[in-house]
């Protein structure tokens, strides 16, 4: 029998695989998973058929579409007043995910260091650790999950290689604040530490609060790797679709990696949304349209049991069930399905050690009919 040294032991599937497949088999409500149940613009859908028609349908240059990195470029300059040149500093990714992984792995030696805030999403610790690298966690606790900035500083050292942080943030739905930049400039000042910002909820934050993309910060920028995902952007999270922004000397490195990871992405997914985004000027209809669904889905449980959980951007609502139950998050997010029909992501799953503040997550990128359901089996927990 041959002898199997596993890069990523005691990993198995994801929560979101879990509870997506759990949710299937009890044909629960799901609101575990991050996906909407809507569909994407008509339009958009026009301009895919249309580009499978017309014949784009071989590789795309190693980098994405040039057409695609123009707009792409030219909606960062727009909003965030950043350049970034379509042809050194924009890659066209296999979504955020891939993004993410290949920019870990570009840089993330044997024992580099890293930071991760937790709760975290699911990828960035299984990346470093391939990698050969180390992770360092800096813990974030409820109610709001501020960051304790001294705590921070007190993690970096020599070996620190790359900070990554994620605003808004899931799955807490926090979302970072003026104060937090400066202390991350202030921490980096001087080092060679690099930052890799997975902002793919940018347009979906709420309550009059503004992304701050570390686009914006010169200083940050020029240490940074932003990722930014197209199925977030469009309702196409099957897509598999985004892109990655760095300065030329990162992106040089990033695309080492990238093109013997997937070499190019989709064609003719790159033409639609190239000729999408020219008659995209923004996208603050997305803000306004999930700040709508926080909100109602927040009024229709909100004589429940459950106690709800700050959310200012991202389309997740963390709910606190402490007054529910005292069991571990994972058998109660288990039994909420199998009893009551709705499927969410039990927060330990975020952590790398055992913690859990009895939290679970809910999806409320739904139709309102979906959040009208799940609400009516909530209502009865
Ligand atoms: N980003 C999605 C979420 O947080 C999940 C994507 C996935 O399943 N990998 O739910």
């Amino acid at each position: 029998m041959v002898q199997i040294y596993s890069k990523l032991p005691g990993i198995g599937p994801s929560i979101f695989s879990v509870m997506t497949q759990m949710a299937n088999e009890h044909k629960a409500i799901n609101l575990s998973q991050g996906f909407p149940d809507f569909d994407c613009a008509p339009e958009l859908l026009e301009l895919v058929k249309k580009s499978y028609e017309s014949g784009y349908n071989q590789y795309a240059p190693m980098p994405g579409l040039l057409e695609l990195r123009e707009q792409i470029a030219a909606k960062v300059n727009r909003l965030h007043g950043a350049d970034y040149h379509p042809d050194h500093e924009v890659t066209v990714t296999a979504g955020g995910t891939q993004a993410i992984f290949t920019a870990i792995s570009a840089f993330v030696q044997a024992n580099d260091e890293v930071i991760i805030f937790e709760p975290a999403y699911d990828c960035y610790a299984p990346a470093v650790k391939a990698m050969g690298g180390m992770v360092k966690y800096m813990p974030l606790n409820p109610p709001d999950f501020a960051i304790d900035w001294t705590q921070v500083q007190k993690l970096t050292n020599g070996n620190t290689r790359m900070i990554i942080i994620n605003s808004p943030h899931n799955p807490t739905g926090m979302v970072w604040n003026e104060e937090d930049l400066q202390q991350l400039q202030k921490i980096t000042r001087n080092t060679n530490i690099l930052i890799l910002s997975d902002e793919v909820y940018e347009h979906l934050i709420f309550d009059e609060k503004k992304h701050l993309s570390l686009a914006k910060y010169p200083e940050l920028k020029e240490r940074s790797l932003i990722v930014a995902s197209f199925g977030k952007l469009f309702h196409t999270t099957g897509w598999k679709m985004g892109y990655c922004l760095a300065p030329e000397a990162l992106m040089k490195e990033f695309r080492k990696i990238h093109q013997f990871m997937v070499f190019s992405v989709n064609t003719p997914m790159q033409h639609a949304i190239a000729e999408y985004l020219k008659e995209k000027e923004n996208f603050e209809d997305l803000g306004i349209l999930f700040q709508e669904k926080r909100d109602y889905f927040r009024k229709l449980i909100s004589g429940s049991r459950f106690q709800l959980m700050d959310c200012h951007g991202s389309y997740f609502q963390l709910l606190s069930y402490q007054d529910i139950s005292e069991e571990p998050d994972t058998d109660f997010a288990a039994s909420l399905v199998k009893e009551h029909g709705v499927a969410s992501i039990p927060v330990s799953a975020f952590y790398s050690k055992n913690t859990d503040h009895h939290l679970l997550r809910f999806c409320f990128a739904k139709k309102e009919a979906t959040l009208e359901k799940a609400a009516v089996a909530l209502m009865k927990v």
